[in-house]
């Protein structure tokens, strides 16, 4: 009779303000702080527990009793218990019939169990409805109340109105609901607390082996070598100049291998006359990570700004100064204006500049509270359009920059180019491919592979 009364109230539509009591099973952490939340949003709690002794830890109006009488009292029932526990509700399994059962629980590894959590709730209890919910949210955002960062609970079930029953509950406690679909999402739910930056790996390592390999080349032609055959101790180049070296280098380098995937894909699609077959696996993963890759960049090309600025407080920069100034004095001889060299230095810092200012807007719109704001054809201008005339800035600047210098005997230590030119050659290679893509006897038949027709079609009508 009891086991009737509370089956219908799991399916009934809530029909006035009152909420309706809350089942929580396991007085754990996760359990005591999603008690705590329910309570302040005029949810009624009740425990299942293995000990029926109130504690001082669990929610002051909170009720607790045994697990099959505090599952009597609602109809829904949160199990915030490990799955390895899961056994213990086998006995429940007649109380529990017709009862929405919301699974909160992670794991330790990826795809730990064949199956996931909810799945294997589902199978012990064949009689419940299993929504997973609730796992990407942790017990401490929960209490301290920092749920500003993610206020996205993704939600799974395979029945809707069970489904619903919880997302109402989710969007009571302040939180977006995100409906992902059957319990069949369950087990992509659960990894999603276990990835560490998945997006981000390729581009930190890439980086990382970057960085290492021009500050060691930097090192070895602009410290060693000044030591061994000009007999300079220029070890203090460690702390800013080599830095200031490498940053921009590595800013323009990852800019440019933002658009490389982009003149891959093209070159392919052309290639194969179709856009209906799939890219290589490497270049799929490449053009995932874009942002990542443009988002470090903007790092660099920041530090390089910041480093610029301090240049003038270095004591070997004002010493070079004073030195020249002293010496015209000594020769008393003032060396004219170089209006030529003024342009240059003039040039390649206003393109500098303007490519930076253009490298901070890509960044802004990539940003995802900026990007849902915009429609795709404002996203695609910025990110493609504004993003070449950045690549294109940053070059130029590089180029002017190194001038004539690259031309010099002087700038091949150990028959070695400065790093300037080797950082010019994947922008300079990506610059004039899409120069070249952008012919129309070449962009017409691209953009009508891209809008669907093909070479040899497959299935011709
Ligand atoms: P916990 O602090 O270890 O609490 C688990 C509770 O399960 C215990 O307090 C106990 O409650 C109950 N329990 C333990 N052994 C049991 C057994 N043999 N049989 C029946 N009940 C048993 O764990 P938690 O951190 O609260 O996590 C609970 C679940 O929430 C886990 O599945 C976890 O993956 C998930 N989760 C946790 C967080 C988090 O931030 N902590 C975030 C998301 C998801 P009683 O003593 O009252 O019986």
């Amino acid at each position: 009779m009891k086991k009737n009364s509370s089956n219908t109230m799991a399916l009934t539509p809530t029909t006035s303000n009152k909420r309706e009591t809350v089942c929580i099973f396991g007085t754990g952490d996760f359990g005591r702080a999603l008690g705590h939340k329910l309570i302040q949003s005029g949810y009624p709690v009740v425990y299942g527990s293995r000990s029926t002794q109130i504690s001082n830890l669990i929610p002051k109006d909170a009720e607790v009793l045994s697990h099959a009488e505090a599952a009597q009292k609602a109809a829904i029932i949160i199990i915030a218990i490990q799955r390895q526990h899961y056994n213990f509700l086998m006995p429940l399994a007649e109380v529990l019939h017709g009862k929405v059962l919301v699974d909160i629980s992670n794991n330790l590894k990826l795809n730990q169990y064949p199956e996931s959590n909810a799945e294997y709730l589902a199978q012990l209890l064949p009689g419940s409805k299993v929504v997973k919910a609730f796992n990407t949210v942790s017990a401490w955002a929960l209490q301290s109340g920092t749920l500003d960062a993610s206020r996205q609970v993704f939600v799974c079930g395979d029945d809707v109105q069970a489904k619903q029953m919880v997302m109402d509950i989710v969007r009571a406690l302040g939180l977006t609901p995100l409906d992902k679909g059957s319990l069949l999402a369950a087990q992509e739910i659960e990894n999603y607390p276990l990835q560490l930056f998945p997006m981000w790996r390729f581009p930190f390592f890439l980086s990382l082996g970057l960085t290492a390999f021009f500050f060691f080349y930097c090192l070895a032609l602009d410290v060693i070598y000044t030591y061994i055959y000009e007999n300079n101790n220029f070890s203090f180049f460690i702390a800013i100049t080599i830095p200031n070296r490498v940053c921009p280098v590595m800013a323009l380098i990852l800019l440019a291998l933002v658009y490389l995937p982009g003149i891959f894909a093209a070159i392919i699609q052309l290639y194969r006359g179709t856009k209906y077959r799939r890219f290589p696996n490497w270049l799929d993963k490449w053009m995932l990570c874009r942002k990542q890759l443009g988002l470090i960049a903007l790092a660099f090309a920041s530090l390089h700004a910041v480093f610029t600025l301090v240049f003038p407080l270095r004591a070997f920069v004002r010493w070079r100064i004073s030195k020249g100034i002293i010496s015209q004095a000594l020769n008393n001889k003032t060396e004219p204006l170089d209006t030529t060299n003024a342009w240059i230095s003039d040039s390649y810092l206003a393109l500098g500049v303007l490519g930076y200012f253009l490298f901070v807007l890509l960044g802004i719109t990539s940003l995802p509270s900026v990007s849902n704001n915009v429609n795709w054809r404002e996203f695609r201008f910025v990110q493609s359009k504004l993003g070449y005339l950045s690549l294109i800035f940053c070059t130029a600047h590089t180029l002017v920059y190194g001038g004539k210098q690259f031309l010099s005997p002087s700038a091949y230590k150990w028959y070695l180019p400065n790093i300037y030119i080797l950082s010019l050659i994947v922008p300079c290679a990506v610059l004039v491919v899409k120069f070249v893509l952008v012919f129309p006897c070449i962009d017409k038949p691209l953009t009508q592979i891209r809008q669907g027709w093909e070479r040899n079609p497959k299935y011709s009508e």
